[in-house]
């Protein structure tokens, strides 16, 4: 139900679970989070309220990271459980996926990756995404175009957010009738549902359009459609109270 994305030089985990904070108002049954940390990825997922995720970052503590992903599950496929929780992992460990929404044509989409040989553990219509983005990147190099080949095979609402180990320092965000937001700060950049989770650090904000990928790294942000193109950008600034 709520999604946060950074990339930057603070802490990852802090931002995105603060962020997760903020977004608790909407309700949700799970949350989880997944880093980029030394070449690899960690993630971290619990049924229930975020103490019981915060619970589980106390007892096995994730390594230090500055490029991570947030989610709060409002479970609509799979109940609410630990392994049906987000972020979702390809079989290999590299890609984490986080989702809002639903994905229509999931059951077609996982009997084709279990053909292809994939294993999918949990009951969602969101762990093909995962294993759809490891295939894709493996062939196309490129985090952004991965997100757009997969999200052409996508029928439904989403918003889509992700990680890969082998592209430090991005994050990946992709929307189809549902809610991304992204706030460009100074040398570092946020993707969440709502503004409310980053309002914090910056009020500089862009509203991605339909259809349309976004690219997140320290440095910039870069918008595409779906079809690559680049992408006409909505810029303003938030200014709403903060504190509200
Ligand atoms: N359909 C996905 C699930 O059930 C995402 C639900 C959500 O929007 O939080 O896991």
């Amino acid at each position: 139900c709520g999604i946060v994305g950074y990339v930057g030089s603070q802490s990852a985990l802090d931002v995105v679970m603060a962020g997760l904070k903020r977004l608790e108002y909407r309700g949700y049954d799970s949350a989880g989070v997944a880093l980029l940390a030394d070449g690899g990825l960690a993630a971290a997922k619990k049924a229930g309220k975020l103490v019981n995720l915060e619970k589980e970052l106390v007892e096995r503590p994730l390594p230090a990271g500055s490029t991570g992903i947030g989610h709060t599950r409002w479970a609509t496929h799979g109940g609410p459980t630990d392994d049906n929780a987000h972020p979702h992992l390809d079989n290999a460990g590299r890609v984490a996926v986080v989702h809002n929404g639903i994905i229509e044509n999931f059951a077609l989409l996982r009997a084709e990756l279990a053909e292809r040989g994939h294993e999918l553990n949990s009951e969602t219509d969101t762990e093909v995404v995962a294993h759809l983005l490891a295939e894709e990147y493996s062939v196309a190099g490129d985090l952004a175009e991965a997100m757009r080949l997969v999200c052409r095979r996508l029928e439904g609402a989403f918003t889509l957010v992700a990680v890969h180990a082998d592209a430090p320092d991005v994050v990946i965000g992709a929307r189809r009738n549902s809610p991304l937001v992204v706030g460009v700060g100074e040398g570092e950049a946020f993707l969440a549902s709502d503004v409310a989770a980053f309002i914090a650090h910056t009020r500089s904000a862009i509203e991605l359009g339909q259809d349309q990928v976004v690219e997140l790294r320290r440095d910039g942000v870069t918008v595409t459609g779906f079809d690559g193109l680049p992408a006409e950008v909505h810029s303003y600034h938030v200014d709403w109270d903060a504190s509200a």
